[in-house]
């Protein structure tokens, strides 16, 4: 990890120490009369109908704590000033909890970002790295390995989701990394050498990377493709099936899979059959509409 990041010694998750400059940059300055919370009164969650269907549908949580989520992610969460969970976040906590997979019908403002970071993080948190294999081949071929992938279609939502996952990943030995096309490749390529543990990716970008041989999918547990609609209607669908399907991926029923998208037509449940495996489909509004 970097500066603020912690270490998997031993079996053990071992949290970096809290470092003030580190939570200014990262949560901003909780005095700053300033501040603003995102502005949407998530007080209203509850009005706002969710539909979960699939075999054996885990009870969703009804508050953030720990159990079941681990202390570390219930702590940033706090900094975060998070109080409770929207509708999607109630249900993946348990959903990814249980090994299951899920196709989410989720809009922006719902806090699907959330709904896979949380979960999957209190579970990386929990478990650690999988072992890296043995011939990493000299400093300069070094590949990353990373444990989380999460496409997206565009630099702006990747970034998005990188600022969040920064905020909840404070002091814990998930690394995380954004890339996207349209922006050098030095500067990201260097900072994948320095450790990958959560990788957030547009396909086209990824598969640069995948093809100089930067990133290997091999010990990938959780995939998360986000906006899944936006991506086929940019005309990703051949990267990400070349991502998931011809490259070193952790095949479907081994790894975890969450799929986001705000539709469901025809070629998003093709996708949902493919790279899924009995799945949670839920379906959820947004809040304020
Ligand atoms: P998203 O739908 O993931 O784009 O989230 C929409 C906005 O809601 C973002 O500004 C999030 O930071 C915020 N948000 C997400 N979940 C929560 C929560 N449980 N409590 C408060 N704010 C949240």
């Amino acid at each position: 990890g970097g500066r603020s990041g912690g270490r998997w010694i031993d079996g053990k998750h071992v949290p970096a120490p809290r470092n003030e400059k580190a939570e200014i940059a990262i949560f901003g300055v909780p005095e700053d009369p300033n501040f603003q919370s995102s502005g949407i009164n998530f007080d209203n969650y509850d009005d706002i109908p969710v539909d979960a269907s699939g075999k054996d549908v885990p009870e969703p949580i009804t508050e953030f704590t720990s159990p079941p989520l681990d202390g570390l992610l219930l702590e940033n969460i706090k900094l975060a000033r998070f109080t409770k969970p929207t509708p999607v976040q109630k249900y993946s906590v348990p959903i990814v909890a249980n090994g299951r997979d899920l196709m989410a019908c989720a809009q922006t403002g719902s806090g699907k970002t959330g709904g896979f970071l949380f979960p999957v993080l209190s579970e990386s948190f929990k478990t650690g790295p999988s072992p890296q294999p043995e011939s990493q081949g000299s400093f300069y071929q070094r590949k990353a390995y990373p444990t989380a992938v999460i496409m997206a279609p565009t630099r702006e939502l990747a970034t998005q989701i990188f600022d969040e996952a920064k905020k909840f990943t404070y002091r814990s030995w998930v690394k995380a990394c954004v890339v996207y096309g349209g922006s050098p490749i030095g500067n990201q390529l260097r900072e994948i050498e320095r450790g990958c543990d959560l990788l957030v990716a547009t396909p086209g970008r990824l598969n640069d990377l995948l093809e100089r041989g930067k990133i290997s999918l091999a010990n990938v547990k959780y995939l998360v493709l986000d906006e899944a609609d936006r991506m086929l209607d940019m005309g990703f669908e051949p990267q990400i099936r070349h991502i998931v399907e011809d490259c070193d991926m952790t095949p479907v029923g081994e790894r975890q899979t969450l799929m986001f998208s705000a539709t469901f037509p025809a070629d998003i449940q093709h996708l949902a059959r493919d790279f899924l495996s009995d799945y949670i489909f839920l379906s959820v509004g947004r809040v304020g509409s």
